[in-house]
């Protein structure tokens, strides 16, 4: 067979069941391929003996008749999924050397299921940034480069890693994780398909807190087909997460029937952004062109709060944040720095001084600012009352349709140092996901294009609440007319 990293989630699995190859074969070739993919730095800790025990195991268990969907399928995993007693620190110093005792919800769904774990993937650190560029670990490279240049480019954030280890070749899935965009941003700047799904569909047993009222976890795939699969897999009810929630998990690779006769697909009328690049507004044109031709009906909506979204996501999370992350003081975790002879608040001092990283501070402090006694009501209270105001938008929308089509970011991928300086373009990237965070919808990324430089650019489809199945038949409809058929160039091997 030819390159067997090449291969869809889907296309494994049906070539696992007729014996056509092996979980053990497939695993080598991405082991290799991981290890050729150095140069990215998605992966930064590789697990082969793992992965390997895991192939063998799914080799026995696809002989006797037992495979699930996922089964002998290599996957990466976002280092915030705590993994018992292998690497997870959210790509932060302040976790140094924490190996936890025990599994995350959503990878114990995937081992149940059969799947390998080629190892832990960079991100921005705790989940914060649109760039990859916060990670303790160093940047991650997108795999796509521009049409003639050798020029570096982030693979946004702060899923970064999951997304290069994706189209890297370097894993068939990764789990991601999306707090204000994380999973959809970077997945449109690598041409891969990205699905959030509700909040409270995924348990968040296990995942490293950023914002708890915002977390979700997701996938990152090659395909929607692919997404419809993994998504299925680490989906579920978990008595040990309060806010995941006891209702079904459908059958999400039935829902893709390519039907969406009859649809109505809402085009919110706020996400003109004055100054958005004219080749976002026709990437956007040309997705509505294809769900009419699909034979759904596109309705104008108005989601009138939407631009005050992105300041309520950062009062939310870094609220949030602060409170979440006031957890690590060198005591019961990671890294521990003290003074010599100094006393306990020298060294809570020291240990975050040094191990938190410079926006994971800046969240801290604006967090804790939004929180203080005089500002609170001012600031955090409000902010709240404005996320209400944005999520009743959505209720109100979706009384009159099924779907929304928007841009997924309001730019292809940008280089390196483009925008770390500058907090509020950065913050910037997530003014089309942040809004759905906050009303705790689901959302997915497709890829639908290219820039006019050659780089990939994703057309995002928000859905009801518990809806996924809709957001993923409409994702499959799009990803159909969009033929997005090029592949960055294997450089890094
Ligand atoms: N880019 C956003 C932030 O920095 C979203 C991050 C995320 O979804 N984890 O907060």
């Amino acid at each position: 067979m030819s390159d067997l990293t090449k291969l869809k989630i889907a296309e494994a699995r049906d070539l696992l069941a007729k014996g056509e190859l092996t979980a053990r074969e497939l695993t080598e070739a991405h082991i290799a391929a991981v290890e050729a993919a150095d140069t990215l730095n998605a992966y930064i800790e590789k697990t082969p003996e793992i992965a390997l025990k895991q192939a063998d195991a799914a080799d026995a268990r696809i002989k006797a008749g037992d495979a699930a969907s996922m089964t002998g399928i290599p996957v990466g995993i976002k280092d915030l999924f705590a993994t018992k007693g292998v690497h997870t620190q959210a790509c932060s110093h302040i976790l140094d050397g924490f190996k936890p005792e025990y599994e995350s919800t959503v990878t114990q769904n995937l081992w149940d299921d059969g799947a390998v774990m080629l190892g832990k993937l960079n991100m921005d650190e705790f989940a914060m940034g649109s760039s990859n560029e916060t990670s303790y670990y160093g940047p991650v490279k997108n795999p796509w480069r521009a049409e003639g240049s050798n020029a570096d480019f982030v693979p946004g954030g702060s899923s970064g890693g999951s997304v290069a280890s994706v189209a890297g070749y370097a894993a068939m899935g990764a789990t991601a994780s999306d707090t204000g965009g994380s999973i959809r941003q970077p997945a449109a700047f690598t041409g891969t398909f990205g699905i959030k799904p509700t909040y409270g569909r995924c348990s968040r047993y296990g995942m490293v807190a950023f914002a708890s009222s915002l977390d979700q976890a997701g996938t990152i795939t090659r395909d929607v087909r692919d997404g419809a699969i993994m998504l299925e897999s680490i989906a579920g009810f978990d008595p040990k997460d309060s806010t995941s929630v006891d209702i079904p998990v459908p059958n999400f690779e039935a829902a893709l029937t390519g039907d969406i006769r009859g649809m109505k697909i809402g085009i919110p009328q706020e996400y003109h952004l004055a100054g958005m690049p004219g080749e976002i507004e026709a990437l956007w044109h040309q997705g509505i062109e294809w769900v009419k031709a699909a034979g759904a009906e596109v309705v104008d909506i108005n989601l009138p709060h939407t631009k005050y979204a992105l300041p309520t996501y950062y009062i939310v999370a870094p609220a949030e944040a602060s409170s979440n992350l006031a957890r690590y003081d060198g005591v019961r975790y990671g890294l521990r720095e003290a003074p010599e002879n100094g006393a306990l608040d020298e060294m809570y001092e020291t240990t975050r001084a040094e191990g938190f990283g410079d926006e994971v501070k800046r969240r801290i402090m604006i967090g804790t600012y939004v929180l203080s006694a005089g500002y609170y009501d001012a600031y955090y209270l409000k902010a709240q009352k404005v996320r209400q105001l944005i999520a009743d938008d959505f209720k109100r929308a979706f009384e009159k349709v099924d779907a929304i089509l928007t841009p997924t970011a309001p730019s292809a991928a940008f280089a390196f140092g483009e925008k770390s300086d500058d907090p509020l373009a950065m913050y910037l990237n997530d003014v089309f996901t942040v809004p759905a965070s906050l009303a705790g919808l689901p959302g997915s990324s497709i890829p639908a294009g290219l820039s006019a430089n050659g780089l990939p650019l994703g057309l995002q489809v928000l859905g009801k609440a518990w809806d996924e199945e809709t957001v993923l038949r409409v994702s499959g409809v799009i990803e159909e007319a969009a033929v997005f058929t090029s592949q960055p160039e294997l450089w890094w091997r």
